[in-house]
């Protein structure tokens, strides 16, 4: 995943990446993530130039993953795109303070600010891997859920309410007093 510094010019150069299943679980792992699952490889696709001493890169992701529903646990496979932007400057001699950064900035060739938008580069080469795998994460569904409908797991007997319907008598009601309702119900099982 790398771009070289000299071929760049301020008509965009586009290129191609592939993140394959095991990149992902090794890059997933070493930072301590749950153990994410890619249904295919992640393809990247990133649009670089040069702007005087800037770097403008554009680019998209996607691909598909095995994630496990918010509501009924059941996993599902759900498409993973997003688009990103960032601004790269060059370093000049300077150094950043912070020790990772300066490591990256070493590494890579490239270190990123906070917000993965902006960040500086020095060097001849840029190794995008850390800024690509950053940007997946980014793009991973924090709650996901199976469909929009999914009746989740009943909080009391654990049923699959997608499948049976069980006893526990929280009957869904529609409609504007819907809320009222399971109110209503909340309280009369607080009594009983
Ligand atoms: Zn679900
Ligand atoms: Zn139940």
């Amino acid at each position: 995943m790398k771009i070289l510094l000299e071929q760049l010019a301020e008509s965009p150069e586009r290129y191609r990446f592939e993140g394959s299943a095991a990149w992902w679980s090794a890059r997933a792992s070493a930072g301590g993530e749950a153990p994410y699952v890619l249904l295919r490889p992640l393809g990247f696709e990133v649009e670089v130039r040069r702007n005087g001493q800037e770097i403008l890169l554009e680019g998209a992701l996607r691909g598909e993953i095995e994630v496990e529903c918010s509501r009924c646990l059941v996993r599902y496979g759900q498409v993973l795109s997003d688009e990103f932007r960032l601004v790269l400057e060059s370093s000049g001699d300077r150094l950043p303070a912070d020790p990772e950064n300066a490591e990256a900035l070493e590494r890579d060739g490239v270190c990123l600010g906070d917000d993965l938008e902006v960040g500086s580069y020095r060097g001849t080469e840029l190794d995008l891997e850390a800024y690509l795998a950053e940007r997946v994460a980014l793009a991973w569904p924090v709650q996901p859920v199976c469909r929009e409908s999914c009746g989740g797991l009943c909080p009391h007997c654990g049923i699959d309410r997608n499948q049976n319907q069980c006893q526990c008598g929280e009957k869904r009601v529609e409609g504007p007093f819907a809320a009222l309702a399971s109110l209503k119900a909340e309280k009369a099982e607080g009594n009983s």
